[in-house]
């Protein structure tokens, strides 16, 4: 029961950030919706979320890319027993033609924001007694592909952060891990299948199967309620001496 916590997503109006911050609410968290939007439809879900799940759920417009948003985020959210680092974005080229604009800000996005609010939160939770960091990596963040560099490379550097992050809050009743997804159907993973299309000539579910699916032994997509799950249960007294450590959701992708 997670009632009386409060959880701050960051990237969740859509996606695995928004499919976490739902089952962490129906498990009774209060919680800190983010993008770097401020649409109507942002406030939106926090007021669906706060009226299906009888909790409280607000929206809190900062951009992840900027060092001093990502602390803003977390010093405005005032209370942070959960902290969920979800923002992402993806750029696909091969090294010599990937734009330095798109590594920076894929490091920036990916990386160096829950760095940011990492620093932020763990006083709060040291003072609150209680606390959970939940990093979301990849299958990337342990396997690499091609012309997936500035990705890979973050994914790698959040897998490592999680574990410094679990050392320095070894003494404390905080842990930090890292969930690293497989394919999971959102628009992160639907923009990239038109470019793959044309890439290989292939139809959209040739794409799927062929491209995407074929690193999944499953041959199915993870979900985004399998990843609220799991951080739900990280979240839980039964994961309280799981610390330092990745939880892969990839329907064997990394047993390969
Ligand atoms: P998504 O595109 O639906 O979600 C990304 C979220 O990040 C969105 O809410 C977006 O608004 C937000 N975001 C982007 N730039 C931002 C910024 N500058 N400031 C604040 N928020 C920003 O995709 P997703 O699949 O839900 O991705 C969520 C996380 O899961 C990412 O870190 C991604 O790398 C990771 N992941 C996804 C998959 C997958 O297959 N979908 C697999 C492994 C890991």
């Amino acid at each position: 029961d997670l009632s009386g916590k409060t959880a701050v997503i960051t990237g969740s109006n859509s996606g695995i950030g928004l499919g976490i911050a739902w089952e962490l609410a129906r498990a009774g968290a209060d919680i800190v919706l983010n993008s770097f939007t401020d649409d109507e439809a942002d406030h939106a879900l926090a007021q669906e979320i706060a009226q299906t799940c009888n909790v409280t759920a607000r929206y809190i417009k900062a951009d992840m890319s900027k060092g001093a948003d990502c602390r803003r985020l977390i010093a405005e959210a005032g209370v942070c027993d959960i902290l969920v680092n979800n923002a992402g974005i993806q750029h696909v080229a091969p090294i010599p033609e990937f734009p330095a604009d798109k590594w920076d800000a894929i490091i920036a996005i990916n990386l160096s924001s829950a760095f940011h609010t990492t620093a932020e939160a763990l006083p709060m939770m040291r003072k609150a007694g209680w606390g959970r960091v939940i990093n979301i990596a990849s299958a990337h963040g342990l396997t690499a592909s091609p012309y997936k560099s500035a990705y890979i490379a973050a994914k790698h550097g959040i897998v490592g952060l999680s574990k410094t992050t679990a050392l320095e809050t070894a003494k404390d009743p905080i842990t930090c891990n890292a969930i690293c997804p497989g394919y999971v159907l959102t628009p992160i993973v639907e923009k990239q299948i038109p470019d793959t299309m044309k890439e290989y000539d292939m139809s959209r579910e040739e794409v799927i199967e062929q491209v995407m699916l074929t690193r999944q032994p499953s041959r199915e997509f993870a979900t985004v309620e399998q990843m609220g799950g799991t951080a739900t249960f990280l979240c839980s007294d039964a994961a309280a001496q799981i610390t330092g450590t990745t939880i892969s959701v990839d329907g064997g992708w990394t047993a390969l």
